[in-house]
């Protein structure tokens, strides 16, 4: 009854609105600000006699907005439809070799765009498996991940992604970079939603602050974990860890 309920869970309930609220707060806010640059570059446009050179310059520049809130939304559709549906089942599976090859061509063509070429990616390929997932969201963690070291590595960076099997069973796959590095103290909350080190970079290059809440949600519905390591001044290496349950011999592919 009534009565009986302990301060514990009112302090839970209060929490969770409180949550709550801040999210609110945060997507209107991301939202706002994109819609803020637009709204003045069309003030601009419509008052100013302009070049066609600087039109197509402020055009380029409202397109990138635009961008930005299609990340943010996509990035907010996919987190509120991993929130609710169950855990994968074992319907569908991928070689961990295409997994990563498929996202590391997508990494490369975002360093091509960002970078002009100079950034190093590869691959050090481990043992061949099957991981029991779903497609779609095992891709778009890994993305996330590879994304991040090649907007946050700089022009010079190197990026290596792997994997290899765990102690016990399992698998992981790993990115590392060797970028800026994250600092101890920051460790703990990057995987809260809009939680960034650095506000600008984040904005600049494209960045949503969902990236790793995603990623951190994949692998936990697939029963793994999000291992971060880093040192300042060095880089990053981020690991999807997937548990024995979910991991099968290369060769129960074939037909
Ligand atoms: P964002 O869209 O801002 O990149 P994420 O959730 O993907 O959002 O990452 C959260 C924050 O973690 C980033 O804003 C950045 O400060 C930090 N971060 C993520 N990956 C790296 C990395 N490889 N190197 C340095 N910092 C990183």
């Amino acid at each position: 009854g009534r009565r009986l309920m302990l301060t514990r869970d009112v302090t839970a309930i209060e929490l969770a609105e409180a949550m709550r609220r801040d999210f609110v707060a945060n997507v209107s806010h991301e939202i706002r600000s994109p819609l803020t640059v637009i709204s003045g570059f069309i003030e601009t446009l419509q008052t100013l006699e302009l070049s066609a050179e600087e039109r197509a310059h402020f055009l380029a520049l409202m397109q990138q907005q635009a961008q930005r809130m299609q990340n943010l939304v996509s990035d907010l559709l996919l987190l509120s439809r991993l929130e609710g549906s169950p855990p994968p089942d074992e319907s569908e599976c991928v070689a961990v070799a295409d997994w990563v090859s498929e996202a590391l061509t997508q990494a490369q063509a975002l360093s091509n765009v960002l970078h002009g070429g100079s950034q190093t990616l590869s691959v050090v390929a481990g043992p061949p498996r099957l991981v029991v997932g779903a497609r779609s969201e095992l891709l778009s963690a890994l993305g996330n991940l590879l994304s991040n070291a090649v907007r946050y590595a700089g022009a010079q960076g190197h990026i290596d992604v792997g994997w290899q099997e765990r102690a016990d069973g399992g698998l992981e796959v790993w990115v590392r970079d060797d970028g800026p590095g994250i600092a101890p103290e920051h460790l703990p909350r990057l995987t809260e939603r809009f939680y960034r080190v650095d506000r600008s970079r984040s904005r600049e290059s494209g960045g949503t602050g969902l990236g790793l809440a995603i990623v951190k949600h994949v692998i936990q519905r697939h029963g793994g974990e999000l291992l971060i390591d880093s040192v300042v001044g060095q880089g990053s290496t981020f690991r999807l860890t997937l548990p024995p349950a979910r991991i099968r011999p290369a060769a129960s592919a074939e037909p």
